[in-house]
């Protein structure tokens, strides 16, 4: 049997495990997909640890997606570029990190890009996930300008610094998430996308755009996954907006890591339903 783990800390929130064992029951693979638990200091010797066991790959996810790079043999190009990596394979004696997470918003985003396209766009957050949606944006959408808002305003202007060249002077920017004009760059703005952890579970309450209000022309796209419509995503619903949430994104990239790992495609739909259809029977 091939073993497949995600390592995050906190992780039992994760449905990756039933997405990944879900597809390789459907496809009658001798494969198994865990959590594992891995605090910040300890993941140096945990992946030394899943190198002498049958791992073939696993993935990793907060607060290990920059700080894995150095355990790593090789980087996928879209990876090294990005500095942050969700899925590693292992090439023989080697683990190789890539990015599946830029392939997965992308997909996530198929339908909207028109309605994005020539907008002014806010990302908040700067963190691994905020780095996979910046470099997807600006690689296929082209927004008009797009401001990274963070709480930990330094970590926004670097990742602006990084991704600068890839449009022009002046349309990439960065802010502090919590500032007097908020209300006003969210009624100028035709997209927000969510890429805190700010209303995750367990805090489900929370959201990173506490009181400010959205319009018909919104689209809200959350990242977060669980739960499946957060705090930020039902103000907009309610107030008109289109909110979308991090489950196709989420799907898309597991896909991605499944046939990096097995050579096979993940049948999608059915591991959707399945995995809705679970979903339900949990709450
Ligand atoms: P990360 O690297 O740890 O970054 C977390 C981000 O959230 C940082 O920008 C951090 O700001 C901000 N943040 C955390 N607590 C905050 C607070 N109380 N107030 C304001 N900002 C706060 O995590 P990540 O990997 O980028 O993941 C971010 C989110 O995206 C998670 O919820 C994750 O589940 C989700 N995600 C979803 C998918 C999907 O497939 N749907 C894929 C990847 C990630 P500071 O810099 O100031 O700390």
């Amino acid at each position: 049997m091939t073993r497949y783990a995600i390592l995050g800390h906190p992780i039992s929130h994760s449905l990756s495990p039933l997405i990944h064992n879900t597809a390789f029951e459907l496809l009658g693979l001798d494969c198994r997909y865990e959590t594992v638990d891995v605090e910040p200091d300890d993941l140096k010797e945990k992946i030394a640890e899943l190198a002498l066991g049958e791992y073939g790959g696993f993935n990793v996810t907060i607060p290990h997606k920059e700080t894995i790079l150095p355990f790593l043999g090789k980087l996928e190009k879209e990876a090294k570029t990005l500095g942050a990596v969700n899925t590693v394979v292992r090439r023989d004696t080697t683990w190789t990190g890539y990015n599946t997470d830029v392939y997965g918003f992308r997909s996530c985003i198929e339908g909207y890009k028109d309605r994005m396209r020539g907008t002014e766009v806010l990302v908040l957050g700067a963190g691994g996930a905020a780095r996979a949606v910046v470099y997807a944006l600006l690689g296929t959408v082209q927004p008009k300008g797009t401001t990274i808002l963070n709480r930990t305003v330094d970590r926004a202007e670097d990742l602006a610094a990084v991704f600068g060249t890839m449009t022009g002077p002046g349309c990439l920017r960065a802010e502090a998430l919590f500032q007097e004009d908020l209300q006003s760059l969210v009624d100028r703005s035709g997209t927000i996308i969510n890429a805190t952890s700010v209303g995750m579970k367990p805090y489900t309450d929370a959201s990173p755009l506490e009181e400010i209000k959205f319009g018909k022309h919104h689209l809200v796209i959350d990242l977060i996954y669980t739960p499946g419509e957060t705090t930020l995503m039902k103000a907009a619903r309610t107030a008109g907006a289109t909110a979308v949430g991090g489950f196709g994104m989420l799907l898309h990239q597991a896909a991605k890591s499944f046939s990096l790992w097995t050579g096979k495609e993940m049948p999608l739909e059915t591991v959707r339903q399945k995995v809705e259809e679970a979903l339900k029977g949990q709450s």
